[in-house]
């Protein structure tokens, strides 16, 4: 009998036991080709040597300090890297260790600068529909998938929820891409102007949809419509790339290929690579320097801040990216995956629609592709995907959507940026076998 508390309490996973570039091993000796990274976390695959010499390095040279008494030459060092080359005006970096806090830490910066330049009466968020932030409580209030709110909701903070773009279920017929985004942003406006514009913190939204909404991708002009209302009603604009970011859809930050700069930027997953939990908000200099101004204090923190050892995984985990030119190996190879995938699976009668970026690609599957219609919830065809997909070797990350009847269960894939065109064939071909096989099964 196990003793950890597993989430599926009824079912103990396989132990994972070693794991190289792009495979895991588990202990039957069984291996598995790695298409989702986890979660989108393994950036650089597993057990690269450079990322682990940075590591041994820094444990050899200190694995911690507190941050009320030391900051430390790595966090400085990694702070620097992520300003470099973070979108214009962002000054400072606040170092987490994973992506619930960043996004927690997030929604009480934006919180405090209110209140430090006087505006307390502003403590409602506005986020979207079939959107993940993160499980504490605060993220959890920001998300916007019912299912994994509805047993907290009593105890979360306030927030609405608007649409999320959505082109393949809510693209109006005869509407262009343009409009569309154009009516997303004015439901946002008539949303912040029903609050009352002077009560609202701020709209906290994925770049690029991820796990919840199987990779939602924006339609051209939806941010910056978005971001000109934000700044019409003084409200912030939280761009959560926990999962679309660090280099994810090919750009460091997905919100580069919008055109709109975040008031505050929440990254993690592929910030570490999954070598060390560490996440991070990236804040504008106005933000900060209210509260340097002000109270001159964060009224935040938690232990790990900074970790010594997450900043040295994440700085190497960057520092390779840079070196390997993987960004353009990521722009350029994804276009190629996003054909393998249509060919694959885009004339599967169960496939409605394949979309993405970069290496983060989702898999909406239907009943029926002329009505769109999801399949029936109670099926879990999604949990019945990723054993199959298991079966044959495949890790990939499904979910299933269809609890509020807006979406279909999907599969979402997210390679390491070192998997090579054989390796990406290989996933879409294991791939289009699993989904072909349950499918088939459901049908009969
Ligand atoms: N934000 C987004 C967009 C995510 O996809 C996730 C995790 O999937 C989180 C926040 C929460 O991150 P973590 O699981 O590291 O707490």
């Amino acid at each position: 009998m196990t003793h950890v508390f597993h989430r599926h309490l009824r079912h103990t996973p396989p132990a994972a036991v070693s794991a190289s570039g792009m495979t895991i091993r588990d202990a039957s000796g069984r291996d598995y080709l790695d298409a989702s990274g986890g979660a989108a976390v393994s950036s650089l695959g597993h057990g690269h040597p450079d990322v682990i010499a940075a590591m041994h390095a820094q444990i050899d040279r200190i694995a911690y300090a507190h941050t009320s008494f030391f900051t430390t030459e790595v966090a400085e060092e990694l702070a620097d890297e992520l300003i470099r080359t973070a979108p214009e005006g962002m000054s400072h970096v606040y170092l987490v260790s994973g992506g619930s806090e960043a996004v927690e830490s997030a929604l009480k910066m934006a919180r405090q600068y209110f209140v430090e330049i006087g505006q307390p009466q502003r403590t409602h968020f506005i986020a979207r529909r079939q959107s993940y932030h993160g499980n504490t409580l605060g993220a959890l209030a920001v998300g916007g998938n019912a299912w994994r709110r509805e047993p907290f909701a009593p105890i979360l903070v306030p927030a609405t929820h608007v649409a999320p773009c959505y082109p393949y279920r809510e693209q109006r017929e005869g509407e262009s891409a343009q409009q569309y985004g154009w009516r997303l942003a004015a439901e946002l406006e008539a949303a912040i102007l029903a609050q009352g514009a002077d009560r609202v913190i701020a709209f906290v939204a994925e770049t690029v949809g991820g796990a919840t909404a199987g990779v939602l991708t924006p339609v051209p002009g939806y941010f910056k419509a978005v971001r000109e209302v934000c700044d019409r009603h003084g409200v912030l604009l939280i761009l959560d790339e926990v999962m679309c970011g660090m280099g994810r859809c090919g750009t460091l930050y997905a919100c580069e290929q919008e055109g709109v700069v975040p008031d505050l930027v929440t990254v993690a997953k592929g910030l570490g690579g999954g070598y060390q939990p560490i996440g991070a908000v990236l804040a504008q200099r106005r933000i900060v320097e209210a509260m340097s101004k002000g109270s001159g204090f964060f009224q935040h923190g938690h232990t790990y801040l900074g970790h010594p050892v997450a900043c040295a995984a994440a700085l190497a985990v960057q520092q390779v990216i840079r070196r390997d030119g993987l960004l353009a190996k990521v722009r350029e190879d994804g276009e190629v995956f996003g054909a393998m995938l249509r060919s694959a699976l885009g004339d599967h009668p169960h496939v409605g629609d394949i979309r993405g970026r970069g290496f983060f690609w989702g898999v909406e599957l239907v009943a029926d592709r002329a009505g769109k219609t999801p399949f029936a919830p109670g099926l879990q065809l999604h949990a019945w995907i990723k054993k199959e997909a298991m079966a044959r070797g495949l890790l990939c990350y499904p979910f299933g959507g269809t609890v509020d009847g807006r979406q279909g269960d999907h599969v979402l894939l997210a390679p390491p940026f070192i998997a090579t065109r054989d390796d990406l064939q290989e996933i879409a071909s294991r791939l289009a076998g699993a989904v072909d096989f349950v499918t088939r099964a459901v049908d009969a």
